[in-house]
């Protein structure tokens, strides 16, 4: 798995899920966070009274060697994982496609939760006025990464340049690019120079093909 950090902290996520189901509660995480130094996996989570019913963000992850993308997957469809990018990588002994799980495949951090952590930080001016720059930028970042609309996982620039057969393109350009095409984006609070989208690898690797015949 390209991004394994962001796996570890899904695992932590989902074995709290799976222990607080069987004691009938439900967690939900409200941020997750991973540094190398030690490595740290930490997460915070809200206990809630009753089983969790939904479970669609409980299952498994592919990444596609052969065309660098990942999909999730429930329970019902463990037995016929395949990549629906090209269709034809299975999980055969010789196969393209990598599955972990079972883990959490929902978003790592609740957004309203981390809007009110930026407020609070504020107030108690841990940041504001050239203070606490790092917290910030950290929160900031975070707060992006919960969007909905972005899958798990991210790609390194480096693959998609790998792919592309080019050096590197800025981040910048290639996130607000990929803004301008209409597709969620975001930096990765775990990876430095890599972006999370709802983007596949074959429209990035045009898009980046783009930006350095355009520069
Ligand atoms: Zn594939």
């Amino acid at each position: 798995m390209p991004y394994a950090n962001e796996i570890g902290l899904r695992m932590l996520i989902g074995g709290a899920v799976r222990e607080a189901c069987v004691m009938g509660y439900n967690v939900t995480p409200l941020f997750s966070y991973y540094s190398y130094h030690g490595p740290v996996f930490r997460v915070l989570l809200r206990v809630n009274r009753g089983k969790l019913n939904d479970f669609r963000h409980y299952g498994f992850i592919s990444y596609c060697h052969k065309c660098g993308n990942s999909q999730a997957f429930t329970w019902d469809e463990l037995g016929k994982i395949c990549c629906s990018y090209c269709t034809t990588s299975c999980t055969k002994p010789s196969g393209s496609l990598v599955v972990s799980g079972p883990l959490w495949t929902g978003p790592l951090h609740e957004g309203a939760y981390l809007a009110e952590l930026l407020d609070m930080a504020l107030q108690w001016e841990w940041i504001g006025n050239g203070a606490g720059l790092d917290l910030e930028k950290v929160i900031r970042l975070m707060i992006d990464e919960s969007d909905p609309e972005l899958p798990f996982g991210y790609t390194k620039l480096d693959e998609i340049a790998k792919r592309a057969k080019i050096n590197s393109p800025p981040l910048k350009s290639l996130m607000s690019t990929l803004h301008k095409e209409g597709y969620a984006a975001s930096r990765s609070h775990i990876a430095s120079n890599a972006i999370k989208t709802n983007c596949p690898m074959t429209t990035c690797v045009s898009i980046v093909k783009d930006l350095v015949h355009h520069t």
